[in-house]
């Protein structure tokens, strides 16, 4: 086999893989980051109408790592987030100053993410960014994975991280098995714009469905991610831009005066998946390529966030220590951290969904008491607002805002 070209072979430059290669390349590791798509397509891209809430947390992982400046003028702050249950008249409110002066996260649509990261990534001299590329195979040797590219150059290096997102090639190539389950559910998503300010308050509503969640973006708009039965999804998706529009009406009201749809709509059948094992010889998952959630508390990208500086401390610390990077010890140390948390979301997010999609009467009483009762405990309301903004548990520390 060759020598080695790079420390670390990126595939996937998504939100998740392209934050993993600008953390890892920063403290001094040589990375390869590739992506099929071209950087130029994502510069000229238009607004899209896909946007995400990125947890206080994860944003201070994209300031310490010097993304954060590119997305001025571009993110949201959320102050204040907002649950109700249907047309019931009890409610949670968070108020980021119960916590303190800072938000609970931001919102902020996926292309500036996209974008600030090739910003950042191209301003590295340790990054090595290939994209439009193609990975078109990848031998995992004893020492080093080799991987072809289309246009038939090599890289090679002591590990490939893979970040290729939920259908990963490399992830069933090494033979590494997901535990799945659908949802009867489809989540609808779209911009509005609105005539009153949002505040920045985010809301979400839970309808018999599933929830509805209103989210702040700059000026005076908001995304919905709007959970419907999968069965009439599609029928909701063909109405022309009235009858859509009168649908989403219905469930958002008018609090916020005239509301009309901007851009294009999205439709995504909703899913969980978890990879049994998050490592293999010389390779490591992180991201959707590892696991996928329901996007009811809207930590998805966050928990990839999470991977990403959990996989780039555990590396760069044995680099460091002049260890081998793509050795067992580093990668078991990085997929017991991360697994486990994972699986605690994944429960809590599937046990949510299914509380709240329930529409049998003594349970709708019941969790609205439960809402209404967490509104008025100051503690057990901070421990939720803690876990909103990602700040509980054994955080990497790119998310506490200390430098690798
Ligand atoms: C309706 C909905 C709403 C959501 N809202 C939120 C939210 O508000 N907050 C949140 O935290 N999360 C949210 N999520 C989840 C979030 O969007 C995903 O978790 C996130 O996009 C995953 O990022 P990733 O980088 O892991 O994977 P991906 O975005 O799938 O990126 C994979 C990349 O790999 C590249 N690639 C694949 N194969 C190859 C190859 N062979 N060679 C080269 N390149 C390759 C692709 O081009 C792509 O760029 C939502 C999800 C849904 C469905």
């Amino acid at each position: 086999m060759a020598k080695a070209t790079h420390d670390l072979l990126v595939v996937g430059g998504g939100m998740v893989g392209a934050t993993f290669a600008v953390a890892a390349a920063r403290a001094g590791l040589r990375v390869a980051l590739i992506d099929r798509e071209a950087p130029a397509a994502l510069e000229a891209a238009p607004f899209d109408g896909r946007a995400s809430a990125i947890a206080y947390s994860s944003h201070r992982l994209l300031a310490t790592i010097g993304v954060w400046p590119h997305l001025a003028g571009h993110a949201q702050a959320i102050t204040d987030i907002r649950v109700s249950d249907g047309e019931s008249r009890l409610f949670l409110h968070f108020d980021h100053r119960e916590l303190g002066d800072q938000p609970m996260g931001f919102m902020v649509e996926n292309r500036f993410i996209r974008r600030a990261l090739f910003a950042a990534a191209t301003a590295l001299p340790t990054l090595d960014f290939r994209a439009p590329a193609t990975l078109t195979a990848l031998d995992r040797g004893a020492v080093l994975v080799e991987a072809t590219l289309d246009g038939g150059e090599r890289i090679a290096a002591p590990l490939a991280i893979d970040a290729s997102g939920r259908n990963s090639a490399l992830r069933r190539q090494a033979k590494i098995d997901v535990v799945e389950w659908t949802y009867p559910q489809t989540a609808i998503v779209c911009t509005v714009a609105h005539e009153r300010p949002h505040r920045g308050v985010a809301h979400e509503r839970f309808l018999p469905a599933g929830p509805f969640a209103i989210l702040p973006l700059p000026g005076d708009r908001s995304s919905l991610v709007w959970t419907e039965r999968q069965d009439l999804a599609p029928t909701i998706l063909a109405l022309d831009e009235r009858a859509f529009a009168h649908e989403m009406r219905r469930r958002f009201g008018d609090f916020l005066g005239a509301v009309r749809v901007e851009g294009p709509r999205w439709s995504y059948p909703l899913a969980v998946h978890h990879a049994h094992r998050y490592i293999a010889d010389r390779l490591a998952l992180i991201g959707d390529a590892a696991h996928g959630i329901h996007p009811i508390a809207g930590q998805g990208v966050n928990l990839g966030f999470r991977d990403a500086a959990a996989l780039a401390e555990v590396l760069v610390d044995a680099m460091r220590l002049g260890l081998d990077v793509g050795a067992a010890p580093a990668l078991e140390t990085y997929e017991r951290w991360r697994r486990f948390d994972n699986t605690v979301l994944i429960a809590v997010t599937d046990s949510l969904n299914r509380l709240f999609a329930n529409d049998i009467a003594p349970i709708r009483l019941a969790r609205d008491l439960g809402l209404a009762a967490v509104n008025e405990i100051p503690p057990l309301k901070r421990f939720f607002m803690a876990h909103a903004r990602g700040t509980v548990g054994k955080l990497p520390r790119l998310l506490e805002g200390v430098a690798l």
